[in-house]
């Protein structure tokens, strides 16, 4: 039987409406959440990135401003900015887009940001807060996939997850909030020896190599949830990920389709970030 598909644009438009509820609480209280989004360089996939964060912000009624810097800018000038940022009060969130140009210190500046503000979750602090279960911002996509799991009331308790991938903003943290819900997690990596024997053991399988279709039907659990991050452009112009979705609909249970999946849930979670961190600095509960 092919797998239930998991409607992330669908999902990411009723979670997103929650948080606009929780915006419009604050506006009453005369709150208004604002997100900055710093890019420096001509990125084109990054500029791509950051419009469609500001207009998400924008239609949940959130302040957002980008803030456009040159290729050539200073470590010292990004490191001004960030702390006017920190600064100012009517910014309760700040995303630095990657990649920086080679000549920044990417860990260096990243631990510049406010950790009340850090609503990406690259800080530091909150990767550690994420490490010992007191989550203040959990690392945008991971957030989003864990939210897809609730809002699809697939159970995690008990079951096992395999992640796929390491990476400190998706893999890494991703294992860490599928631990916090009780799972029993398998982190592969491409040093791992026989990835199948892993992959076909997993009730839950997140996907977040950057290869594309890597993981093929074959290589699923029958009934399995497959969660796919990837996001890979083929030379004839397609989108697709790290899942042959193709094969692997025919085995899994659910499966998040490539685009329409993970995608739109990591710009609705950067928003629930930005309501969050704007009720935290508002006291509010
Ligand atoms: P990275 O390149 O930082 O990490 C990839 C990870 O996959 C590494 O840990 C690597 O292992 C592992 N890996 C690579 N090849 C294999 C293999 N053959 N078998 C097992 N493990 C493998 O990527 P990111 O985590 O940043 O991104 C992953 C994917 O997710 C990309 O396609 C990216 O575009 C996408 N993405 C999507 C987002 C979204 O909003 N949907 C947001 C962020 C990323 P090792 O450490 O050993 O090298």
């Amino acid at each position: 039987m092919a797998a239930r598909i998991i409607d992330g644009k669908l999902i990411s438009e009723r979670v997103r409406g929650k948080w606009k509820e929780r915006a419009t609480a604050l506006k009453q209280k005369g709150i208004l959440p604002g997100l900055a989004v710093i890019i420096v360089g001509d990125d084109p996939a990054s500029k791509v990135y950051v419009r469609s964060k500001i207009k998400i912000c924008h239609d949940v009624g959130l302040h957002s401003e980008v803030h456009e810097l040159p290729e050539d800018t200073t470590e010292e000038a990004l490191t001004d900015l960030i702390k006017r940022l920190n600064d100012n009060p009517g910014i309760h969130g700040i995303l630095l887009q990657l990649p920086l140009p080679a000549h920044i210190n990417k860990e260096k500046v990243l631990e510049l940001i406010d950790v009340n503000k850090d609503v990406d979750g690259h800080h530091n602090y909150n990767i550690g807060a994420l490490v010992t279960g007191n989550t203040v911002f959990p690392p945008c996509t991971p957030y989003g996939v864990q939210c897809l799991l609730k809002e699809m009331d697939i159970p995690t308790d008990g079951q096992n997850a395999v992640v796929i991938g390491r990476s400190n903003i998706v893999g890494k943290p991703m294992a860490m909030l599928l631990l916090q819900d009780n799972a029993t997690v398998t982190i592969c990596t491409s040093r791992t020896r026989d990835l199948t024997q892993f992959t076909l053991n997993a009730d839950i399988l997140v996907v977040a190599t950057g290869k594309a279709q890597m993981v093929t039907g074959d290589m699923v659990k029958p009934g399995a949830t497959v969660i796919d991050v990837g996001i890979n452009h083929l030379p004839d112009g397609r989108l697709v990920g790290d899942v042959d979705y193709e094969s692997v609909k025919e085995v899994a249970g659910y499966i998040t389709p490539v685009p329409g999946g993970v995608g739109p849930m990591t710009i609705t979670m950067l928003v629930a970030n930005t309501v969050a961190a704007a009720e935290r600095a508002a006291g509010v509960a």
